[in-house]
């Protein structure tokens, strides 16, 4: 079933994104080369924990980490590892935060120094896809209108829209109904009404759609071994139009972009 929220869930739905967010730029001023990625989800925890937060994927069907880290052709669930970042690469970071009964879930893909300009494009094209879904999720419209946007723009751009993996609706659990596939046709699924609240978050890869599952039983991987991109807001659909509960600001604010 579909949870409709009323005013005041909505912003404490925006007060548990909004620390995602900042967790995120917190994250930001740690990302270069040689980090080790379990150094930053300790990184997150503890601001999530300090900020009255507990991490919201934390033993959420046994994860056993408070961040998502996907490097390069991993494209979500990734563990936080020994593994140090390294120039070139690109990482997906997905966090989550629950607090005062309400799930924050935001994603946001990162460069280590100077990546290939096929990458950046990349990184580009799935952040606009973010943007061009976001502008579908009006009330009367439909999560096929949401669905379509995204795919079209992905592909437009010669790249390819991940199948397995979709956005969904967020609140008192960090998934419910309905999906939120990034592919789609216009006219279809679930009509959007007031107090529906979604997570967006195309995964775009750069090669084939085709994904594989690591032996970790998590991190999900792209067959051709080349990279895919992540971005998520939630947001709140409202009678005046889409109102985003996370945001990317901080992020830029940090990274000075
Ligand atoms: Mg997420
Ligand atoms: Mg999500």
């Amino acid at each position: 079933m579909v949870y409709y929220k009323n005013d005041e869930e909505i912003e404490l739905l925006r007060l548990s994104n909004q620390l995602v967010s900042k967790t995120h730029a917190e994250i930001a001023k740690h990302i270069k080369p040689g980090v080790k990625t379990i150094k930053l989800d300790q990184i997150a925890e503890e601001y999530i924990r300090d900020h009255g937060g507990i991490p919201g994927f934390l033993n959420y069907n046994g994860f056993p980490n408070s961040l998502c880290i996907s490097l390069n052709e991993q494209v979500v669930h990734g563990i936080p590892s020994s593994l140090e970042l390294k120039d070139g690469d690109i990482v997906s970071i997905d966090c989550g935060v629950y607090m005062n009964g309400y799930h924050g879930d935001s994603a946001y893909t990162f460069s280590i120094g100077e990546v290939d300009n096929k990458v950046k494009k990349l990184l580009k094209v799935t952040m606009e896809c973010l943007y061009l879904g976001i502008e579908k999720a009006i009330v009367g419209n439909r999560i096929g209108d949401i669905s379509y946007a995204i795919q079209q723009h992905a592909e437009n751009n010669g790249f390819s829209v991940v199948r397995e993996m979709v956005g969904h609706g967020v609140g008192r659990n960090l998934h419910e109904k309905p999906e939120v596939p990034n592919y789609g046709r216009r006219g279809k699924g679930l009509k959007m009404k007031p107090g529906l609240v979604i997570a967006i978050e195309p995964m775009i890869n750069l090669g084939t759609k085709t994904i594989v599952q690591g032996n970790d039983g998590w991190t999900i991987k792209t067959k051709d071994g080349l990279p895919s991109a992540h971005f998520e807001h939630s947001i709140a659909i409202k009678k005046d139009g889409p109102d985003i509960l996370s945001t990317f600001k901080y992020i830029e604010e940090v990274l000075n972009i």
